[in-house]
């Protein structure tokens, strides 16, 4: 048997079943990263690398592609040809600034699939999510009433600052005594992040922040969020933790999403209190903050897969309490995306994997942190890098650039079909079903439940290879 045809779901013995959109040559993908995607797209069969990642075609020789101002869904697929098209590859995983400096004059065939909707950063830099959730929310207060509404209730209190300050002002001394966290909007991994109680801490912050001409490379304030702080997180042996929650979007119109079964908790190397608000290694749960502190051991590392922590939770809380948890999830990934639905610019060349970052409290509420375009895909040991191949492995599956899919799976790996143009209802409830045995009906999400993608992703395959034939 041939090396290809043992990988579980790709390639069959009979070349002429391979045949997808490209035909039957090599799939030839770029790669601006060093890390677990590179060795995903370098082991996968059929897939040749095109060298030279991140080169740019000088802008006045390639084709233009209208751009979309107008904030409107409508997709952007009209190209002008140009005989200088970026045609050298037939995916790419680009970084951000890539597609930011080369997508408005960038001419793509039919079939080229490329990471990063043009303006993810609607939904991906803190003040914007919040801006365009608040007025998904009061949209729908206005057309569906106020419990409607509710459904919106995810993400703590936000103001951005310096423009909202007074607003936020009005809000802190109705609020006295409670804890805000301050937060960067284009920042991440923890950076410039802190907490307080008083006003005069941002008084003093603001002297040393927003005062442009002290700082002679910024001409305006940098923006950041003021946040309520979550005082309760749910602590396990003392500890606060987030979840980190992957989510595909394939399209935005129709929106089309899928929820990865797998993911990570991640804690805080230190017991949490509310005493020491100052220190980062107890509030901050970012591994690139908690990996500093003195006594971290990179060997326990500070994560539990979501299976793991799904398990302890249904065992501790019941499984009934923690499966409407996990459907709560559900909620606040699809009022996130359909926030911005109108908005991002749609491009079926284009995708987009988010990952999410929710924070549970004590009473088993998940609140939306944050949404990363670029997740981190470097892995901080064996579990995490076999969790990530499989994560980008199935990516791949479900693009599908091989066509040896039927398109109508609602499962592939472990990615599971939550969205596309309205919820999909499971067929099965398998390992995750609640207590009560109220299966049927249910959203076709298993965040945290088991994951036998390799045994599936055969089945799938079987099933499409017949489906094809007859
Ligand atoms: P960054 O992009 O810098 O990682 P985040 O918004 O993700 O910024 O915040 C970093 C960490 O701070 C989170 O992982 C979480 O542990 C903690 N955190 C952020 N916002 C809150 C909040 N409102 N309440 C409690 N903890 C928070």
């Amino acid at each position: 048997m041939s090396k290809v045809a043992r990988i579980p779901g790709y390639q069959s013995k009979n070349p002429k079943q391979n045949r997808g959109i490209i035909g039957d040559r090599e799939i030839r993908y770029k790669c601006s990263l060093q890390n677990v995607i590179l060795d995903v797209l370098r082991g996968r069969p059929g897939w040749t690398e095109v060298p030279g990642q991140n080169s740019q075609v000088p802008a006045a020789q390639q084709g233009t592609r209208p751009s979309n101002n107008t904030g409107s869904s409508q997709s952007s697929n009209i190209i002008i040809p140009s005989r200088f098209s970026d045609g050298d590859w037939d995916f790419y995983w680009c970084d951000r600034e890539w597609l930011h400096q080369n997508y408005d004059t960038m001419f793509l065939h039919e079939h080229q699939k490329i990471l990063h909707f043009r303006n993810h950063y609607e939904l991906t830099r803190k003040n914007l999510m919040v801006k365009n959730l608040k007025r998904l929310r009061k949209q729908t207060e206005r057309e569906q009433g106020k419990t409607e509404a509710q459904s919106f209730d995810f993400y703590p209190t936000t103001y951005e600052l310096p423009s909202e300050y007074h607003i936020f002002v009005e809000e802190f001394k109705k609020n006295l005594g409670i804890i805000w966290i301050m937060k960067p909007a284009a920042k991440s991994q923890g950076k410039g992040i802190f907490l307080f109680r008083r006003l005069k801490d941002i008084t003093d912050w603001k002297k040393g922040e927003y005062q442009p001409l002290s700082d002679q490379t910024r001409d305006v304030p940098e923006t950041y969020v003021v946040q309520r702080y979550i005082e309760n997180p749910l602590l396990i042996g003392g500890r606060k933790f987030d979840v980190r929650v992957y989510v595909l979007v394939c399209s935005y119109n129709p929106l089309k999403v899928w929820l990865y079964r797998g993911g990570f908790a991640r804690f805080s190397n230190t017991r949490f209190s509310l005493d020491s608000i100052e220190d980062t290694y107890v509030h901050l749960t970012n591994v690139a903050v908690q990996k500093n502190a003195p006594d971290y051991d990179p060997e326990k590392g500070c994560k539990w897969s979501t299976q793991q922590l799904r398990k302890y939770l249904a065992a501790k809380h019941g499984v009934d309490k923690v499966q409407k948890m996990f459907k709560s999830i559900d909620n606040i990934i699809i009022k996130s995306l359909q926030s911005v639905q109108k908005i991002i610019i749609n491009d079926k060349h284009c995708f987009e994997m988010y990952g999410y970052d929710v924070l549970l409290d004590s009473d088993l509420k998940p609140w939306l942190i944050e949404i990363n375009a670029s997740p981190s895909l470097t892995a901080s040991g064996k579990e995490d890098y076999d969790l990530k191949f499989g994560l980008l492995s199935d990516l791949l599956n479900v693009l599908d650039l091989e066509n040896r899919l039927t398109g109508k799976e609602k499962r592939i790996g472990g990615w599971d079909l939550l969205w596309d143009d309205g919820p999909i209802v499971a067929d099965d409830n398998m390992d995750c079903t609640p207590a009560n045995g109220s299966a049927v009906s249910t959203p076709n999400s298993y965040l945290g439940c088991f994951n036998d993608r390799k045994k599936q992703l055969r089945e799938i395959y079987l099933t499409a290879q017949s489906v094809k034939k007859s």
